[in-house]
C-alpha cells in the first residue's frame, strides 16, 4: 500500500504549513500530492530533514523491488508487481525463463543445452520469444571444474546469468569471473551472508536469500539491506507444488497488502529441481508464470514445451488493459517495388496478422501500411475516428511511403466505403481502392488488381 498524500503532508516542513513555494509548487499539499503520485522527486524540497527523507523514500519505494540481472540489451528485469491479479490492472515484469546446466553433466549435455538455448526462438505476433538466461551450478567436487564451465559460457553467450554453488568460495571466485555481467548470486543463507556481503559490496550483483521457510527469509534481507545490498531475490526453499503456490502467494501478499518491507523482492522458482520428470517440471513452470516467480529455472529446453510456455507467459503479461498491438510502420511483404500496391490497415494484431499473411500467400510484392489506431479493427477504429480519413491522410503523408512508389493507390481492405469516401476528398491525388471484404480474400484479389493495372 503506497503511502497517501495526505500522510506525507504531515511529515513536511512545519507540518506541511511552511508553503515557501521553492519546490516549485504553491503548497506544500501540492507538493506531497505530486510525490504521490511520482510526480516529483524528494530533492526539490530543500528543507525535508535527512531523518524524514530516509522514511518517505522508503515508504515511496515500489512494495516489490524492481531487480535487474544482467547488462545491455538482454537485461532482465523482475519484480516492480503492483497488483495479486492480472485482471486488477496488469502484471509488470514477466519471469525471466533460465536452463540449468550443472558442471557434472556430461559434455554432450552442455553442447546441446548451449546450442538449443541460442537457438530455440519463436516469432509470435511480432515478438520473438525465447530463453533468457542461464543457470550454472557447482556440483560438490572440483571448483576449477566450475570455474571453466563459467568462462566457458562466458564466451559463449551475452545472456544473464545465475551463479548456484553451495560453496561459497567457489561461488565468489565465479563472480568475480563474471561480475560485470552482474550475475545473481545464489543461495545467501545465514550461514554465508557476512561473507558474501563484503564481496557484493565491492562488485555489486543481484544476490539470492535461500531458506527453508518464509520466516527464515526475513533475517537474511534485514541483513542485506542493512548492509546496503537491495537487488535480492528470494527463494522460500518450496519443494512441492502446493506449498510452491502458498509460499508465492504469501510473499505476494505480505509484499503488497502488508507493505512488509523483508519480503517485497522478486522471486526464483526451480520447478528443475522439484520435478520428478519432464511434463510435471513444465507444469509447475506454468505455475510459477501464473504465480509469481521472477526467474523460473527449467532443467531442460524443448520446443514442444518451451513454446507453449513462452506464449502463456507472453499472454499473462500482456497488459490486458490494452488490445495487442502492432507498431505505427510501413511493412515490406513479399519483396516489393516502386511500382508494388500499397495496402492500408489498423495495428489491431489480429488484423495485421490476417491482412499479411493473405498478402503473404497472394505472392505479390506489396507495401503494407499500418495506421496507430489505439490496437483497434478497422470499423470499430472508424468508428472511434481513429482510422478515418483525416487521420490516415496525415499518417500517408508522413509515413514516407510516397517517396517509395512510383504511383498514388491506395487499396482499403474490408467493407469501407465510408472511408474511401473521405480519404478521396483528404488525399485528392491518391486513388482510393476498397479491397475486398474479407482477407482471405486477398489472395486472389490482389494478383487480379495489379494485373488490371498493367493493362
Ligand atoms: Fe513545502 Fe518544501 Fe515545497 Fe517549500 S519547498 S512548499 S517547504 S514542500
Amino acid at each position: 500500500m503506497a503511502i497517501k498524500g495526505t500522510d506525507i503532508v504531515k511529515k513536511l516542513p512545519e507540518g506541511g504549513k511552511k508553503n515557501c513555494k521553492e519546490c516549485g509548487l504553491p503548497t506544500c499539499f501540492a507538493f506531497a500530492m505530486k510525490l504521490a503520485s511520482g510526480g516529483i522527486t524528494l530533492g526539490k524540497c530543500p528543507y525535508i530533514s535527512p531523518v524524514v527523507k530516509a522514511e518517505l523514500e522508503d515508504a515511496l519505494s515500489p512494495p516489490i523491488r524492481p531487480v535487474i540481472m544482467g547488462t545491455g540489451a538482454n537485461a532482465i528485469t523482475a519484480g516492480d508487481e503492483q497488483v495479486l491479479y492480472r485482471h486488477e490492472k496488469t502484471f509488470v515484469h514477466q519471469p525471466g525463463i533460465a536452463v540449468l546446466i550443472s558442471d557434472d553433466e556430461p559434455e554432450a549435455e552442455i553442447q546441446d543445452k548451449i546450442r538449443k538455448f541460442k537457438e530455440l526462438q519463436f516469432s509470435w505476433v511480432g515478438k520473438t520469444l525465447r530463453a533468457d538466461m542461464l543457470a550454472l551450478r557447482h556440483k560438490p567436487g572440483d571448483p576449477a571444474r566450475y570455474e571453466a564451465l563459467v568462462k566457458r559460457i562466458l564466451a559463449a553467450t551475452d545472456c544473464p546469468l545465475l551463479l548456484m554453488s553451495e560453496n561459497i568460495d567457489t561461488l565468489l571466485s565465479a563472480h568475480s569471473i563474471c561480475a560485470e555481467r552482474k550475475p545473481l548470486l545464489y543461495p545467501v543463507t545465514p550461514a554465508n551472508v557476512e561473507k558474501i556481503v563484503p564481496a557484493v559490496k565491492v562488485k555489486p550483483s543481484p544476490v539470492t536469500a535461500k531458506a527453508d521457510n518464509i520466516n527464515g527469509l526475513v533475517p537474511i534481507t534485514n541483513r542485506l539491506k542493512e548492509a546496503g545490498i537491495e537487488d535480492v531475490f528470494l527463494d522460500p526453499g518450496s519443494m512441492d507444488l502446493q506449498s510452491a503456490i502458498r509460499d508465492q502467494t504469501l510473499i505476494r501478499r505480505a509484499a503488497l497488502k502488508q507493505s512488509f518491507r523483508p519480503l517485497g523482492y522478486p522471486t526464483v522458482a526451480f520447478p528443475c529441481l522439484m520435478a520428478k520428470d519432464r511434463k510435471r517440471e513444465m507444469l509447475l513452470a506454468s505455475l510459477f508464470v501464473v504465480k509469481y516467480a521472477g526467474i523460473i529455472v527449467l532443467s531442460h529446453l524443448d520446443e514442444h514445451s518451451l513454446l507453449p510456455l513462452l506464449v502463456q507467459r507472453l499472454n499473462i503479461y500482456t497488459d490486458p488493459r490494452m488490445p495487442m498491438s502492432m507498431e505505427e510502420n510501413i511493412y515490406p511483404i513479399n519483396n516489393p517495388d516502386a511500382s508494388s500496391p500499397v495496402l492500408i490497415t489498423t495495428n489491431w494484431a489480429l488484423t495485421y496478422f490476417l491482412v499479411a499473411a493473405e498478402i503473404e500467400s497472394s505472392k505479390v510484392p506489396s507495401w503494407l501500411c499500418v495506421k496507430e489506431a489505439g490496437g483497434l479493427g478497422v470499423l470499430t477504429a472508424w468508428a472511434a475516428g481513429k482510422f478515418s480519413g483525416d487521420s490516415i491522410a496525415p499518417f500517408i503523408r508522413k509515413c514516407s511511403i510516397e517517396s517509395k512508389i512510383n504511383h498514388r493507390r491506395l487499396i482499403i481492405p474490408g467493407k469501407v466505403a465510408r472511408i474511401r469516401h473521405e480519404l478521396t476528398e483528404a488525399l485528392p491525388d491518391w486513388e482510393i481502392i476498397v479491397g475486398p471484404g474479407d482477407a482471405n480474400e486477398i489472395p486472389a484479389y490482389l494478383p487480379n488488381l495489379v494485373k488490371s493495372w498493367k493493362r
